[in-house]
C-alpha cells in the first residue's frame, strides 16, 4: 500500500514535535484545526530574539532577515503553496481581519445595483459575521443579501450544479460569491474554477476562504482567475495559535488605482514609506493592501513551516494524502459496514475532499470521541454530531492509521 510519495515524504514526520501519551507519540488527526509544531520553529523564534537582542531598532534593517522587509521572506514559497504569482500574495493579519479588508476592495453594493453574495449554508461561524456585518455596515438587510447555497433535503454536500444555478439565478444583483475552498464541517473541496467562472459570467467576482484548503489540496488561483482569497497559517500550514494569515489579489487588480482599500503605512509605496509624505501611493499587487508592520515572531513561526511545505512540495503532498485519505476510507467503511455507528459524510471522489474525513455520528458520537482521546488518538469534535480525522501527508503514516483500526472496534464495542 506504500507509494513513491508516501515513502519519499516519510522522513518529514521527524521534522515534527508531537505531544505524548504514556510515553508514545500521539496518533494525531488533527492537522484540520492546529497543526503539529515544527522543530524547527524554535530555533526560527530565538533567532528573531537575538536579532532583537542585537540591533535593537536597527533589527529593521540589519541582519540577514531585515524586518522592514519581513513579509517577502515568505511570499514565494505562499506563492507557489496556492498557485499565485508571487506579487499576488502576501502574509498579513489573521484571516477574518483580511477578508473583511478584502471586502472592503470587492463588496461594493449598490442599491439598486450588484449587491448580493452567495455563500454556502452552514459556513463556518467566523465568515458568517463577517458577511452579515459587512451587509449591515453597508445599509443592507442580510436577508436579502445574502444568499446561501444549502444541500438538498436528505443530503448533506452541495451539489456544483445548485451552486452554479444559484449564481446564475441572481446575475443581475449578485455582487460577491464567496465560498470556502475545503468545507470545515463536510471536508467537500468545492468546485473552485467552476464557481469562479460562473461569478465572473454573471458579473460579480469571486472571493475564497482557503482556511482549510491552504496546504491541504492544490489549488491554482492565479490560472483560475479567482479575484481574492484569504487563508490561515495554523491549521494545515503548522505555524502556531493564532499564526498570521495569507492573501491572494490577482494580478488582474494589482495596480487598479480606483480599487477602495483600507490602508495603513505598509501598503504604501516602500521607497516612500519612511518619508512621511501625505497622499497613499499602494505598492503594486498584494503587499499594496498590507497596513501594519509585519508581526515578526509570528511569521518567523510560519516562514519555518513554508520552507518544510516548499521542501515536501505540493504535489507529492497531495499524492500521498490520497492515499491515506482513501486507505482511512477502507478502514472505516470495514470497521462498521452497515453505518450503525457513524456515516461518512466526506465525498468518496478524492477530487472532491482534502485530507479531513468527516464522520456524522449515529449512536454515542461524543462517548465514542472522548474514548478516542483519552487513549491517545487526538480527532476532534464538531457539535452537534461530527467527528474530524484528518491524516495530514507531512506527519502522519499508514502506521497511525492502523492504530485506529485497532482502537476505534473497542471503543465501539465499549461505549
Ligand atoms: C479556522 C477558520 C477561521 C478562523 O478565523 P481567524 O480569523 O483565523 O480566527 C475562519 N474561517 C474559516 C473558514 C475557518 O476555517
Amino acid at each position: 500500500m506504500t507509494t513513491t510519495s508516501t515513502d519519499a515524504l516519510s522522513p518529514f514526520r521527524n521534522r515534527f514535535i508531537f505531544p505524548q501519551h504514556e510515553g508514545h507519540p500521539v496518533v494525531y488527526l488533527c492537522g484540520n484545526s492546529l497543526g503539529l509544531q515544527p522543530a524547527s520553529v524554535r530555533a526560527a523564534l530565538l533567532a528573531e530574539l537575538d536579532q532583537w537582542a542585537t540591533y535593537g531598532v536597527e533589527g529593521h534593517f540589519m541582519g540577514d532577515q531585515p524586518w522592514m522587509y519581513y513579509h517577502k521572506f515568505l511570499t514565494p514559497q505562499s506563492a507557489r503553496l496556492v498557485g499565485a504569482l508571487p506579487h499576488e500574495v502576501v502574509v498579513m493579519n489573521t484571516l477574518t481581519v483580511n477578508l473583511h479588508l478584502m471586502m472592503a476592495s470587492f463588496y461594493r453594493p449598490k442599491k439598486g445595483g450588484r449587491y448580493k453574495i452567495i455563500m454556502e449554508a452552514g459556513a463556518f461561524p467566523s465568515d458568517q459575521y463577517a458577511m452579515e456585518t459587512q451587509v449591515r455596515w453597508h445599509g443592507f438587510d442580510p436577508a436579502d443579501a445574502i444568499v446561501e447555497v444549502a444541500p438538498r433535503p436528505g443530503e448533506e454536500l452541495l451539489r456544483t450544479e445548485d451552486i452554479l444555478d444559484t449564481i446564475h439565478a441572481h446575475r443581475d444583483t449578485l455582487a460577491l460569491t464567496l465560498f470556502g475552498g475545503v468545507n470545515y464541517y463536510t471536508g467537500q473541496w468545492y468546485d473552485m474554477p467552476a464557481i469562479t467562472q460562473a461569478a465572473h459570467a454573471a458579473g460579480a467576482y469571486a472571493g475564497f476562504d482557503l482556511a482549510h484548503a491552504a496546504g491541504n489540496v492544490p489549488v491554482q488561483l492565479h490560472d483560475w482567475g479567482v479575484d481574492f482569497a484569504v487563508w490561515c497559517s495554523y491549521k494545515y500550514l503548522n505555524s502556531g495559535p493564532g499564526g498570521p494569515s495569507g492573501a491572494f489579489v490577482h494580478e488582474r487588480h494589482a495596480s487598479d488605482p480606483d480599487l477602495p482599500r483600507l490602508a495603513g503605512w505598509w501598503g504604501h509605496d516602500e521607497k516612500e514609506r519612511f518619508k512621511m509624505r501625505k497622499g497613499f501611493i499602494p505598492m503594486y499587487g498584494a503587499e499594496g493592501w498590507q497596513i501594519s508592520n509585519a508581526q515578526i515572531f509570528a511569521f518567523a513561526a510560519h516562514k519555518a513551516s513554508l520552507d518544510i511545505f516548499d521542501e515536501a512540495g505540493m504535489a507529492a503532498l497531495r499524492e500521498k494524502s490520497v492515499v491515506l485519505t482513501g486507505t482511512l476510507v477502507q478502514i472505516l467503511d470495514e470497521i462498521d459496514p452497515d453505518q450503525r455507528f457513524f456515516k461518512i459524510i466526506t465525498p468518496r471522489d478524492p477530487q472532491q475532499r482534502g485530507c479531513q474525513l468527516s464522520l456524522l455520528t449515529q449512536q454515542r458520537g461524543k462517548e465514542i470521541f472522548d474514548a478516542l482521546t483519552a487513549q491517545g488518538i487526538i480527532s476532534d469534535w464538531r457539535e452537534p454530531n461530527v467527528i474530524r480525522f484528518a491524516p495530514v501527508p507531512l506527519y502522519n503514516t499508514l502506521e497511525d492509521l492502523e492504530q485506529l483500526r485497532e482502537m476505534l472496534p473497542k471503543i465501539m464495542n465499549r461505549v
